[in-house]
């Protein structure tokens, strides 16, 4: 059974019942409230019954009832007693008509309760035969009817069948907009279903469902669409990451082979193509390297060590790396502070050697790279400008991003698959620390290093 039938059948139950208890209780009340008027008035004729037995000679005019109020209709009993032949021997002073029986058709051997109209009231009457002992033996002697006003009983009667009415009235109402309720309020679940079917059917990860409100299904199904933005997003990073990482080396690979024919043709090693395969394995290799350190940085994180590094050291080693390059741009050394950070000193020296070398690719010959390493408010900082050819400001958002490059000719031409600066960023965020860019088109580039620091005593970051 579906969950919106299960609701609307337990709804429906729980009201059935509590519906039917009231209605059990409200039939049942009027009966037992006339219970336990029968018990009073058997009790008390039992009572005035006994009181006269003990007289002798036994007469019915010996019969005596309690003192009630003289008023027929506030009275709480009355009494009246008759011969055998049910003409009335006496009766209660508080009945206006005090000649005739109360119920003269109930008159037999055995008690009997009756409810009649008597007076413009409604009375519940008991009738009790009494039997006389005489030596002769019992001989029925006469009747004593107790009645009572029960006008209220009536009423009540009356009322009961109102409060069904009523109640059945707004059962059925209830029930109603229960079949109409339940099913609006289960909406946003069936349109979390129909989305996950599409989603299934079509293979379409764009899909969203639809949301209003912020109760907990609007929750769940905004949750769902944060779950299914995130799976589309890793979905076609993915695919755009299986096309690149192909595209980027079908490049070298054709390049192998083209050399490797050629040798086949020329039947010599051809010592150009030898060099031309070397180069373009190495790339390769460049490129498989840092596809898997970017891999490894996106499951939970990269791997780093925790080790106390002087960054100077490092950033020293990589400039002295960079200088002895012959390149016709020329790098300089702005300042080199003294700092150590807790993190992985080869890692470190890849995301410095990653910013220098490309900030001398991308500056053409006579330009300038000038680097520095400076402690700010606890943060080491690490600078690299080039007066270089700069990057636009619509690809500035984007080159942190793996294989984006601004100009692909020029990049590969320089040596890049674009993967550089998305494994400085990787490096950089490992360390607590981020990386972020400035740029002008034509008049160069400032990128810059933030990791945070050790304190004076080495123990932890200031
Ligand atoms: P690549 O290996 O192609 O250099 P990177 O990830 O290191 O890849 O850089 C991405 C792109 O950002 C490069 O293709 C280049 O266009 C641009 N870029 C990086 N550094 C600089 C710089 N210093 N000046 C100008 N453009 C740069």
């Amino acid at each position: 059974m579906s969950v919106q039938n299960r609701l609307i059948v337990s709804i429906t139950v729980v009201f059935s019942v509590a519906f039917g208890a009231f209605l059990l209780a409200t039939r049942g009340l009027p009966t037992s409230i006339q219970n336990e008027v029968d018990a009073e008035l058997q009790r008390l004729a039992q009572g005035i019954v006994r009181q006269a037995e003990l007289q002798r000679p036994f007469a019915l005019t010996n019969l005596r009832w309690p003192d009630d109020t003289p008023l027929y209709t506030q009275a709480a009993h009355f009494f009246v007693v008759l011969d055998p032949d049910g003409a009335v021997v006496t009766a209660s002073s508080n009945l206006p008509e005090r000649s005739q029986p109360l119920d003269a058709a109930s008159l037999g051997l055995e008690p009997v309760f009756t409810t009649r109209i008597v007076q413009g009231q409604s009375v519940r009457i008991m009738t009790v035969p009494i039997i006389g002992q005489f030596e002769a033996g019992a001989v029925l002697t006469g009747y004593l009817q107790i009645g009572r006003v029960v006008n209220d009983l009536a009423y009540y009667n009356r009322y009961t069948w109102t409060l069904i009415f009523i109640g059945g009235a707004t059962l059925s109402l209830i029930m109603f907009f229960i079949t109409k309720l339940v099913p609006a309020t289960l909406r946003p679940l069936f349109n979390i279903i129909a989305v996950a079917s599409q989603i299934s059917s079509a293979d379409d990860l764009s899909r969203r469902i639809p949301v209003s409100g912020d109760d907990e299904l609007a929750q769940l199904a905004r949750a769902v669409n944060q779950l299914l933005e995130r799976l589309e997003r890793i979905f076609r990073t993915q695919q755009q990451l299986l096309a690149d990482v192909s595209h980027e080396l079908r490049t070298p690979l054709t390049a192998i082979r083209g050399n490797v024919d050629l040798m086949r043709r020329l039947k010599t090693a051809d010592p150009e193509s030898l060099d031309a395969i070397e180069q373009e394995g190495a790339r390769m290799a460049r490129l498989v390297d840092d596809l898997l350190t970017l891999a490894r940085a996106e499951v939970g994180g990269l791997p780093i060590r925790h080790d106390l590094v002087n960054l100077d050291t490092v950033f020293l080693n990589v400039y002295e790396q960079l200088s002895v390059i012959r390149t016709p741009v020329r790098v300089v050394l702005q300042e080199v502070a003294p700092v150590r950070v807790l993190g992985d000193a080869d890692r470190l020296k890849q995301l410095m050697l990653n910013l220098m070398t490309n900030a001398v690719k991308y500056t053409n010959p006579g330009g300038m790279v000038v680097v520095g390493l400076k402690q700010v408010d606890g943060r080491a900082v690490i600078t690299v400008r080039d007066t270089g050819i700069g990057i636009s400001a619509e690809d500035l958002p984007r080159v942190f991003d793996r294989f984006y490059r601004v100009n692909k000719a020029r990049s590969r031409e320089r040596g890049g698959a674009g993967l550089g600066l998305a494994i400085a960023k990787s490096i950089a965020l490992a360390h607590g620390g981020d990386i972020r860019v400035e740029s002008q088109v034509g008049v160069g580039s400032v990128f810059t290093v933030e990791l945070p620091v050790l304190d004076a005593a080495g123990l932890g970051p200031a």
